[in-house]
């Protein structure tokens, strides 16, 4: 099938901190991985949809921000998400912990309103408070909703709900699709301006081993990509965290986060 033309202009960012995993460090070299992924020459440009980065997609690699795992990090990832929309581009950020996830939608929010955000995620990272760390990567989407960034926020892949997320999901109305419950079709699109949030556990181990949480039961990459393909498009943003390329197996789960990126990036084309 031939695809609409298309132009988009996206900025990779990288981001690399571990700064407030709570685990393992190692996220913090995933942004040199997944690039080294991404431009080798094992594969092609193309996404599936046809659409080409460097063709139909350009693509500016801003390289990574100067990170120092201190607090005026959160300022600085902000500040390049706001900047980036404020440029017209859709930045695809790679993670670093899923810490950066609430700076990168508080920046993106200051230029476009509350988001509708779909998070893909073994976790559903709403702690109130994670081990005395109101910014740790088990807590963005607590600090997200308490201050009304997002219009709508869509959890898919989730497999560790305790009480107090499910509690916390309810207070927020967080509509979440459950792995246990999980199809393609079963999962609501949030409106735009969407923002689309991916950490690498929400994929089975089998898959992305390269994380530092395993939780086995999780989504194949085929699934991933079948919610994604119900994406109208355009994105304003995105991110792929969690990577930790010392848990990886021959480099695989690198591999994935290349693929996401790419389809990211057509998506961030699509209906531009
Ligand atoms: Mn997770
Ligand atoms: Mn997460």
């Amino acid at each position: 099938m031939k695809t609409p033309q298309a132009s988009a202009q996206v900025r990779l960012i990288g981001l690399p901190t571990d700064s407030h995993s709570s685990f393992l460090r190692g996220a913090a070299s995933a942004p040199a991985a997944i690039r080294a992924a991404l431009f080798s020459d094992h594969g092609n440009p193309a996404s599936e949809s046809g659409l080409e980065l460097g063709a139909d997609i350009h693509l500016d690699d801003a390289g990574d921000l100067p990170l120092e795992e201190k607090p005026g990090d959160v300022d600085l990832i902000s500040q390049a998400a706001t900047t980036a929309a404020r440029d017209g581009v859709v930045p695809i950020f790679l993670g670093g912990d899923h810490m950066v996830t609430f700076p990168i939608v508080a920046g993106l929010a200051a230029v476009h309103g509350p988001l509708g955000i779909l998070h893909f995620d073994a976790h559903p990272d709403l702690y109130d408070d994670f081990g005395g760390d109101p910014l740790s990567h088990a807590s963005p989407f607590a600090r997200i909703m308490e201050r009304g960034l997002a219009i709508r926020l869509v959890q898919v892949g989730i497999r560790t709900l305790n009480q107090h997320c499910r509690a916390q999901a309810e207070r927020f109305a967080v509509e979440m699709v459950e792995m246990r419950d999980f199809a393609p079709d079963r999962v609501p699109i949030p409106p735009a301006p969407l923002y689309i949030s991916i950490d690498l556990d929400a994929l089975d181990p089998a898959f992305a081993p390269g994380v530092s949480h395993h939780e086995p039961g999780g989504l194949s990459v085929r699934d991933i990509l079948s919610v994604l393909d119900r994406v109208p498009g355009p994105l304003v943003g995105a991110d792929i965290v969690e990577y930790n390329p010392s848990r990886d197996i021959n480099g695989m789960t690198a591999v994935v986060a290349a693929k996401l990126v790419k389809e990211l990036a057509a998506l961030a084309a699509k209906g531009d």
